[in-house]
């Protein structure tokens, strides 16, 4: 609009820290810090806080405003299906059109043999449905002893009680009890934590054999599934070897275990394709979705099943117990189908395979040259800058810094300070900007990151 709204940021601030709890949040530290920002306003790349201040939203919210800010079609699509009819659930025999619509929509868009689709509302309840999915498969196939999910160490598959416990983080096993029974995790595919000695493509070889082990180890009759991210983004954004995912695949059919592909942030675009498993060159059983299918204009995931699955499941498998009152809720389809249609209509897919992946990859080339860079890593529209103490040039020879936390925190402070948002996870910075991002906004963050760079040497 023109006249910019004013916001009295020091209320704001102040009545968040009394009774708002954030996510994964440490609040005796951020009140000393002096609170949250307060995010206002988004338009495209960018977003604008209390203050006034203009940022490039280098990490798209948390890795899913695919389409960007500001976007009035998805708001009048969701307006409009308000109007119509708010809510209706999917339960009992009913159904409503945008999720008839949305769930073809999705079957068309999804690799081939994948022509259903569980709804959600967000990752962690879309994963907590695959464990129960594949332990239903099992028992119907008359295999009920297959109840095992192998996952991988620092995964992250969500928050709820089983996503969680999918998922690798150490500090959420730590909380709360978990991780349930019947879950087990390998390493990550992570060439500079594990590959020292050996070509990327014979460590992804060796990765991968992890799953092997690890499922001879348990008895492949115990095993149900193996779950992992195309790349894994929370964790760090661990790019595997291309041999990595073939070789999963292969030893996932040797044994029958069904394979599950997280594509919570992978799906969508970020990849330069519709899924990131066709990056990777495997195909999944079932498929975890959520975060760019509406690019978070409002909360939708979901689960693709495919054929093998559905056979089974759907065909001759009665009533699945399991399902959420907003599963398939109208307005978060309404939203997602209108999303869908953008991400077609202005080719953004196309677009980061073709021109702003091999741009981002290009300008974090140009960032590896920092000192404070070890190396730079990209698999189209994510990328990863590693700090380090000591650059000697190869990522297996580079000096780390001892307090690993407290470099990148620094860093992401002078980021957060001079308008561009990254992610650190550790002493790795990581962005993931939205799809419609231009190779020239691209130059323009990378000259802000250089900066910060500086600043935290
Ligand atoms: N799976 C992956 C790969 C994710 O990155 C996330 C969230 O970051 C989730 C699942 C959980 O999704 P949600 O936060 O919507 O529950």
């Amino acid at each position: 609009g023109t006249g910019a709204t004013v916001y009295d940021t020091a209320a704001l601030k102040q009545l968040d820290t009394a009774h708002h709890l954030h996510p994964f949040t440490d609040h005796a530290l951020l009140r000393q810090r002096g609170g949250a920002r307060v995010m206002v306003r988004g338009d495209g790349i960018y977003l604008w806080d209390s203050d006034g201040r203009k940022i490039i939203d280098g990490m798209s919210g948390l890795w899913c405003v695919n389409v960007g800010y500001g976007r009035t079609g998805i708001a009048d699509a969701v307006y409009a299906q308000m109007q119509a009819l708010p809510f209706y659930n999917s339960f009992f025999n009913t159904t409503n059109v945008p999720a008839v619509l949305l769930a073809e929509q999705l079957a068309q868009l999804a690799p081939p043999k994948f022509g259903h689709v569980f709804f959600t509302s967000s990752g962690s309840e879309a994963n907590d449905t695959v464990v129960r999915m594949v332990r239903r498969y099992w028992d119907l196939m008359e295999q009920p002893q297959r109840q095992v999910i192998i996952s991988r160490r620092n995964a992250y598959h969500g928050s709820t009680m089983a996503a969680a416990s999918l998922g690798g983080m150490a500090g959420m096993h730590a909380q709360g009890g978990l991780p349930i029974p019947g879950i087990v995790h390998i390493g990550q595919p992570s060439y500079a934590e594990a590959g020292q000695g050996m070509s990327e493509a014979e460590f992804g070889i060796k990765a991968a054999g992890w799953l092997e082990e690890q499922i001879l180890e348990l008895g492949a009759g115990q095993v149900a599934a193996f779950i992992g991210e195309p790349v894994q983004g929370a964790g760090g954004v661990i790019i595997p070897p291309p041999t990595y995912w073939p070789e999963i695949q292969r030893i996932c059919d040797k044994y029958g275990i069904l394979l599950v592909s997280d594509e919570v942030i992978c799906g969508f675009g970020r990849l330069g394709r519709w899924f990131g498993c066709e990056l990777m060159g495997f195909q999944p059983d079932l498929i975890a979705f959520a975060k760019g299918v509406t690019s978070g204009y409002v909360p939708l995931g979901g689960v693709l099943v495919s054929a093998r699955v559905a056979e089974v499941l759907v065909e001759r498998g009665g009533d699945f117990n399991h399902g959420f009152t907003y599963s398939g809720h109208p307005v978060a389809c309404a939203a997602a189908l209108e999303n869908i249609r953008i991400l077609r209509e202005e080719k953004l897919v196309e677009k980061v395979a073709a021109e702003t992946g091999p741009h981002l990859k290009a300008a974090f080339a140009g960032l590896a040259l920092h000192p404070l860079v070890g190396q730079a890593e990209t698999c189209a529209l994510v990328a990863a800058l590693d700090l380090v103490r000591v650059k000697r040039g190869s990522v297996h020879a580079n000096e780390r810094f001892a307090a690993k936390d407290a470099v990148g925190m620094i860093c992401r402070g002078h980021m957060f300070d001079n308008g561009v948002i990254m992610r650190a996870v550790g002493d790795r910075m990581i962005v993931a900007p939205p799809l419609v991002i231009t190779r020239q906004q691209i130059d323009e963050m990378a000259e802000r990151i250089w900066a910060c760079l500086d600043l935290t040497l």
